[in-house]
């Protein structure tokens, strides 16, 4: 081997370039604080994940190399189209599928290192504990994660699917099974059966855990199944003795858990009863009411021109935007309506709900690429209090993060998820194409409430015609 053979393929410089490449990680995360900084910090983590492959490569680089680069070449090759041509409302089943595929590969990589290392035979036992660990955690977020995104996708129903008296017990022995499972490999078994049925159980167990969940909760369950994957990557690393592993999947797996702390907060859950399982309710009959007044109010519809004129009058006008702002990509429409309405001397704020739209930081992203101004962007706790100070409160195909039921009835799915107060404002236009519910699957009393004008059509029409009518004024 030549000299510089020797050298790349030295163990002391796979750790030296594992330590650029953690350290990039660590400084890509930094720069995913805000949205300004995302993308360079997506770039600076990438950059470092580069650097971790081709450091694990060059250790061993003749080792398989043909099927490395096979892999390598599939991956990159529906990797890089789909990402780039996913659509922004398609995002969060994109984020729940990708998510999935790295606890699939956790999984796998456990079962692999059992049949590599003839069920861990000669291996430290902590080799074995880790591996088992990071194959159930891994199995469980594959196919919770697959749940996830056929609910997101609408494949499956968004409703909460139970097995009944028997989803808590039937959970548990799965669970249980998994468990023993692993104990057996642990003690030595050697059976590859075992592992199988493990990946099995747990597979049962991710499925169990992700279908009960509707109503408004999947937030919580999508960041929860993040920390999972992130985990099982690290366990994984420890098994295998790799450290880039180790760190990058507790970064995962640490930010993973804030978020669903944060997202828990947000949906006013408490992360046990998300570990528990089986929460987010049934939507009862009447909470589940759809379109046609339940509420038994009467709607009001308004007019562009209208709209225009209200809040060319007004001091303040919060745009709330939520999930239909998305659909419509009417996010540059909003900026221009906002620019027409400033140079008319009202002040515009963005009321930003921490669940609005269908993943974490939704509406941030969206807004941002329109260039909103940071600082116009209020989080829900700054902007509450100004609602009854607001003139108008502009809801831009937001539903479910705007609905007072979840202040006032405690049947309600969504009862306890604290809400935009957008009806403490002196004047409501919601802009959405029908009186068809949100995610949550329930009617929304705000729609009949006196203050408030529906502006029916697509957000992104509507709020054009709103600022060609503001221009004519
Ligand atoms: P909702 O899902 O409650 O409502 C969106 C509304 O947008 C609908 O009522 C729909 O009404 C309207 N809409 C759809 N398309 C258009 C369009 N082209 N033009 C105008 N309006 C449109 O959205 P919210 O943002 O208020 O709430 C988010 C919900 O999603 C919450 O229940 C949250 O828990 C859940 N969720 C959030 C996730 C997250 O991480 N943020 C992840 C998964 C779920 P219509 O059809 O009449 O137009």
């Amino acid at each position: 081997m030549t000299l510089l053979g020797s050298f790349l393929t030295d163990p002391s410089f796979k750790t030296v370039l594992y330590i650029v490449a953690i350290a990039l990680f660590i400084y890509g995360l930094t720069g995913l604080t805000g949205p300004r900084t995302a993308v360079r910090g997506n770039r600076i983590a990438a950059v470092g994940m580069a650097i971790a492959i081709v450091a694990t490569l060059l250790v061993d680089p003749f080792n398989n190399v043909v099927l490395i680069v096979l892999g390598l070449v599939i991956g990159t090759a529906i990797g890089v189209p789909a990402a780039r041509q996913v659509k922004m409302t398609a995002m969060p089943q994109m984020v729940a599928l990708f998510n999935g595929v790295g606890g699939g590969a956790v999984a796998l990589i456990a079962w692999a290192e059992f049949r590599e290392t003839d069920a861990f035979a000669s291996e430290a036992t902590y080799v074995a504990v880790f591996s088992m660990f990071s194959a159930i955690i891994g199995s469980i977020s594959f196919w919770g994660s697959n749940i996830a995104f056929g609910k997101l996708q609408a494949i499956l129903s968004g409703k909460p699917v139970t097995l009944g008296p028997l989803q808590l017990p039937v959970q548990l022995v799965v669970g249980a099974a998994a468990v023993a499972a692993a104990v057996a490999i642990v003690a030595g078994a050697q059976a590859e059966i075992i592992v199988i049925g493990l990946l099995v159980a747990a597979a049962i167990f991710g499925v169990l855990l992700v279908l009960p969940i509707g109503g408004a909760d999947m937030p919580v369950v999508i960041s929860l199944l993040n920390a999972f994957t992130g985990l099982a990557a690290a366990a994984a690393g420890v098994a295998l003795d790799n450290q880039a592993l180790i760190v990058a999947g507790m970064i995962v797996g640490a930010s993973g858990t804030i978020l669903t702390q944060q997202m828990a907060i947000a949906m006013n859950r408490t992360i046990t009863s998300v570990v528990v399982g089986g929460f987010g309710g049934e939507v009862t009959a009447e909470a589940g009411a759809g379109a046609g007044g339940a509420e038994g109010g009467t709607v009001k519809s308004t007019s562009a021109a209208d709209a225009a004129i209200q809040m060319s009058y007004a001091r303040q006008v919060v745009v709330v935007p939520g999930y239909g702002m998305a659909v419509a990509q009417a996010q540059h429409a909003v900026r221009e309506m906002a620019k027409v309405l400033e140079d008319k001397g009202v002040e515009v704020k963005y009321a930003i709900h921490p669940v609005a739209g269908r993943m974490p930081g939704h509406m941030n992203v969206l807004l941002a690429e329109a260039d909103v101004p940071y600082e116009q962007l209020k989080e829900m706790d700054e902007i509450n209090n100004e609602f009854s100070r607001t003139d108008v409160s502009l809801i831009i195909g937001a539903n479910d993060v705007t609905n007072p039921d979840a202040r006032t009835k405690p049947d309600s799915p969504i009862y306890g998820m604290p809400i935009l107060n957008v009806d403490e404002s002196s004047s409501i236009i919601v802009l959405k194409r029908s009186m068809s519910s949100g995610y949550a699957g329930i009617e929304n009393p705000l729609f009949f409430n006196d203050k408030t004008q529906m502006l029916f059509g697509d957000a992104k029409g509507s709020v054009g015609e709103i600022t060609s009518e503001l221009q004519a004024l």
